[in-house]
Parts: structure tokens; C-alpha cells; sequence
């Protein structure tokens, strides 16, 4: 069985194993074809390409793209792009800077609500804490301050040490999530745009995790004709979110859209044994085309493969 995933974070993001700890347990878990995901961020692909003797598995660009649609956050997952193309600096930075600028405003408005605290404070807090945690990396990855993608975990780590939350749950709950107010999606692209980058790169652009957003089915009819529009190639059927009812509703998806499937764990932790990497059903449902379908998986395995040709 060749065991595909093409979602997963590394340290680069909110992922805790930084990017070679992650291919080497993917590698321990027969992981033939794995995309690193992150974030915002391909600090993680560009770290691996010193270590290419140590990947021996077929590694596959990605990146996951915040973006937004009709008042809701959607994921857009890019695979497969060139990691040298001209425009790949620009489509990070555009995303650094908004992730930088949601998260400064995300530790003021805490602030409001924890009144001994200054924006500042937090925000630099939070800062400090991610860097102090990249210096446990066994492989020497370590980000620049500046290029450190802080996100809503961060943030639900630095409530867990002041005890304002027992868990990454009630953290999530009650500052983090859906209307609370450190959940700020003004920052964001629109999916279209994010659609339009990945294309723009090269790549393909897959709707992430569509069963997460808690729509009603007609809404997310809706995103998903709106996202095919926009030029979207493939969804995510399978992967750690989604139910077997739901693996047959996003089947039954790509049938009617004409999109590719794709899977992933979406792995961030080993502690997470639901969404551990490579954690997936053996095979697809029947008459599907995979986005994996001319990688030449299963031939003459060709490692290390950051491009191949595509469409
Ligand atoms: P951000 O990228 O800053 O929007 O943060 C979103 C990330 O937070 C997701 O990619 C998940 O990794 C994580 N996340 C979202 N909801 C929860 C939750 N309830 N508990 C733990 N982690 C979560
Ligand atoms: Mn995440
Ligand atoms: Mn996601
Ligand atoms: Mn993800």
C-alpha cells in the first residue's frame, strides 16, 4: 500500500516536530508521499533542502493559504509548486505580514479583556515563547524573529501559562474561536485570491479540510462552486476532520464539480494520535481522480521531487 498525505505543519507554523523530525516519522510510518503544508510559511521546504540525504521520501511542496469567503475562513491548501518561482517570495510575505499584523491586533484585543496586560506585552510574550521553543529543534530549524508565523495556537499557549485556560480547547473556546474576539478574519485574502496565487505559482489549489467549516450543506455547495469559479482544482475527501459520511459527501462533490481529490492528516503533533501523519483510509472512493494521479507514484519512486509536470 503507498501510504499519500499532503497536509501537514512543521515548526515553521503551529506544527510542534520541526521539518526534519516530521519526514522521519513519516518515513517510520511508511509515508511514501508526504507535502509539508505550513501555514503562510515554506521556511520548511527551504530548511529540508540541506537535508535531502536524510528525506527519503517523496517530498512534495505546499503551503496552506488563510483566505477568506462570504464572512468565513477557508483554507486553501497549494501543492506541487516550484519552491524557486519569482512570485513565491511575494504570495509568502503579502501572508506574513497580514498573519503579523492579525496577530499584534489579536493581543490587543485581548488586552481588553485581560486589563493588567498591555498589547505589547502579550504580543512580544508570545513572540518570545516561539522563540524560545524553536531552540529545542534536534535539527538546528530555527526562524528568524521576524519570519515567526504566529497564530491563534500561540496565542492559546501563552492563555494556558497565565492559567487563564486549563487547555488548547477552552482557550480555543473562549478567546479564539468563531465570534470571540481573538478570532479576526479582516486580514485575510479572499479565497479567489488565494486561488489565483497558487495558480499563479504553478500549483494546485485544494479546498482544505471542507467538512470543518460547519456550514450548512446549501453554504458549502455554494463555497465549493465558488471556489471551482475561481479556478480551484481539487478538495480534500479524506483526512482526519472528516467522517465516512462526509469522505461520501465530498465525493460526491468532485463528481459534480469535476474536481480532483485529495487527503491529509493535517498532522501538527504526535500527541494527536487521531491526526498522526499518514493516519488515512487506504484508498480513495471509486471514480475519483487524485491530484496525485501523473506524480508517477508507484513507478520508479523519484525522491526528493519538489516539481513535477502537471496538467
Ligand atoms: P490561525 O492559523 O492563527 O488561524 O490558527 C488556526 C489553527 O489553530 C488551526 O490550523 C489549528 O491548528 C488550530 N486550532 C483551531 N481550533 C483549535 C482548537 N479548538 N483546539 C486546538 N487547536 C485549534
Ligand atoms: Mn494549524
Ligand atoms: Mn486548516
Ligand atoms: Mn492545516
Amino acid at each position: 500500500m503507498t501510504v499519500i498525505d499532503l497536509h501537514s505543519h512543521t515548526t515553521a507554523s503551529d506544527g510542534t516536530l520541526d521539518p526534519l523530525e516530521l519526514c522521519l516519522r513519516a518515513q517510520e510510518r511508511n509515508v511514501h508521499t508526504l507535502a509539508i503544508t505550513d501555514h503562510d510559511t515554506v521556511a520548511a521546504h527551504h530548511f529540508l533542502l540541506q537535508h535531502t540525504t536524510q528525506v527519503k521520501l517523496q517530498l512534495i511542496t505546499g503551503i496552506e493559504l488563510s483566505t477568506t469567503w462570504s464572512g468565513a475562513e477557508i483554507h486553501i491548501v497549494g501543492l506541487n509548486f516550484p519552491l524557486n518561482h519569482n512570485d513565491l517570495t511575494m504570495v509568502v510575505k503579502a501572508q506574513s505580514d497580514a498573519r503579523r499584523r492579525r496577530s499584534q491586533h489579536i493581543a490587543q484585543r485581548l488586552a481588553r479583556r485581560l486589563s493588567q496586560w498591555q498589547g505589547e506585552q502579550i504580543f512580544q510574550q508570545v513572540l518570545d515563547n516561539a522563540i524560545a521553543q524553536q531552540k529545542n529543534s534536534p535539527h538546528g530549524f530555527a526562524l528568524h524573529p521576524d519570519e515567526i508565523q504566529i497564530g491563534r495556537p500561540h496565542f492559546a499557549r501563552w492563555l494556558i501559562n497565565q492559567q487563564y485556560c486549563q487547555d488548547m480547547d477552552s482557550a480555543f473556546r473562549k478567546y479564539l474561536d468563531n465570534s470571540k474576539i481573538g478570532n479576526l478574519k479582516a486580514f485575510w485574502p479572499k479565497m479567489s485570491q488565494g486561488v489565483a496565487w497558487i495558480r499563479a505559482l504553478g500549483g494546485i489549489a485544494v479546498l482544505a479540510h471542507p467538512g470543518k467549516y460547519r456550514m450548512t450543506a446549501t453554504k458549502l455547495r455554494a463555497l465549493i462552486k465558488d471556489f471551482k469559479l475561481a479556478g480551484g482544482h481539487a478538495m480534500e475527501v479524506q483526512g482526519a476532520n472528516h467522517s465516512h459520511s462526509q469522505i461520501q459527501q465530498m465525493a460526491n462533490y468532485c463528481r459534480e464539480f469535476n474536481l480532483m481529490a485529495s487527503q491529509g492528516s493535517d498532522f501538527h503533533n504526535p500527541n494527536y494520535p487521531w491526526a498522526d501523519i499518514g493516519r488515512l483510509p487506504p484508498a480513495l472512493p471509486q471514480g475519483l481522480t487524485p491530484v496525485w494521479s501523473n506524480w508517477g507514484i508507484g513507478e520508479a519512486a523519484d525522491k526528493n521531487t519538489t516539481r513535477q509536470t502537471l496538467l
